[in-house]
């Protein structure tokens, strides 16, 4: 969901922007009042993560999945070896597409037990020769999260935290590149936001994509082609959300943790539901649990879409039921959903 502060804004904002006389889906890219709408975008954003100024930030398209194949187009560039860790499906199928341009190896996998904790590695697991190291931060359909951050020494560590970027701090400068689509937590589909420390560019094979090439972008501001310039927008007005409306990046981990602890310390203490992440390694941002039989699941499902608590059903991969607690979902929201789980639990015990 958004942040209904952040709908309101832009619905006042759709006709005239700022006294432009154009909504800012009408603004073409290059104009000076569209310039300052993304120059504030990064501004707060790297503010908001404290992003250092070694990195560039990229507003980018083509979601989290189009860089599954920037990154080994990009970095494979020296033994041509990258090291995956495979915690879930999305850090699978970045793994299977980067085998299309060299030598991935799985270094560490949790499949065995159906993705449910965080596998550790050490240095000894790393290639010393890989390119970079990739993780998935936070397991979007098996809500899990990296309770971590991997030791990687010099080999550059990538991380995709399409499902949790925003959500608490994060300490930029232990990675070489962190990236995310918008839409789980920084604003509508269409954006990819990309950090990356500068001297990771300037090394992308020559039969890379231009548009994947984040030199070029880099070197373009984002806009070597006309950027998402709508999403950038709304991106925006989350961040003066999370900055003015909430009170900062680590208010928001507050009260991520606050809606997080009430959703387990039911799921811990019923006897109809289980949790299915391991304690360690459970996810801030996407909750996922069952009760054993499928057909009680399906019909958990029902009933709550009924009273309102919509997209509750678990990846159609794994069933089950997920509730996934963005930055926007308010804590009411987790406590009524709660409320709603023991009347349930109490009828079908
Ligand atoms: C949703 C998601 C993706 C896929 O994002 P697209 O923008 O649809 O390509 C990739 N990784 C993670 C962790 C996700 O949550």
């Amino acid at each position: 969901m958004m942040p209904e502060w952040v709908l309101k804004k832009a619905a006042e904002e759709m006709l005239d922007y700022n006294g432009s006389g154009q909504s800012v889906m009408e603004m073409s890219h290059r104009s000076p009042v569209y310039d300052e709408i993304i120059r504030e975008t990064e501004a707060l954003f790297r503010k908001t993560l404290s992003v250092p100024d070694n990195y560039k930030v990229l507003f980018l398209q083509g979601g989290a999945t189009s860089q599954f194949s920037a990154i080994p187009l990009n970095f494979m560039n020296g033994s041509g070896k990258a090291d995956y860790i495979v915690s879930g499906q999305f850090s699978k199928k970045a793994a299977d597409e980067a085998k299309k341009y060299g030598d991935v190896k799985v270094i560490a996998s949790s499949a065995d037990k159906t993705f449910s904790y965080i596998p550790k590695i050490t240095r000894e697991d790393i290639r010393e020769d890989a390119d970079y190291v990739y993780v998935c931060y936070n397991n979007t359909i098996f809500g899990t999260t990296f309770p971590y951050i991997p030791d990687t020494g010099d080999i550059p560590l990538i991380a995709d935290m399409s499902s949790c970027i925003l959500s608490q701090p994060i300490d930029v400068s232990k990675f070489a590149v962190i990236y995310g689509g918008a839409q789980k937590n920084m604003g509508p589909a269409g954006l990819t936001v990309v950090i990356i420390r500068e001297d990771m560019l300037g090394n992308a094979r020559d039969i890379t994509p231009v548009m994947m090439d984040y030199k070029v972008q880099a070197d373009n501001n984002s806009m070597y082609n006309t950027p998402p310039t709508y999403s950038i927008y709304v991106h925006k007005l989350i961040l003066e959300w999370i900055n003015n409306e909430i009170g900062g990046i680590e208010n928001m981990e507050k009260i991520n943790r606050e809606k997080a602890a009430i959703l387990y310390d039911y799921l811990d203490c019923c006897t109809l539901f289980k949790p299915t992440a391991e304690k360690g390694d459970r996810s801030l941002m996407n909750v996922c649990f069952v009760t054993g039989d499928k057909e009680l699941d399906a019909f958990f499902c029902k009933e709550a879409a009924a009273e309102g608590f919509v997209n509750i059903k678990g990846h159609r991969s794994v069933g089950g039921m997920r509730a996934s607690i963005y930055n926007a979902m308010p804590i009411e929201g987790v406590k009524k959903l709660v409320e709603f789980m023991k009347a349930f639990e109490a009828k079908h015990k």
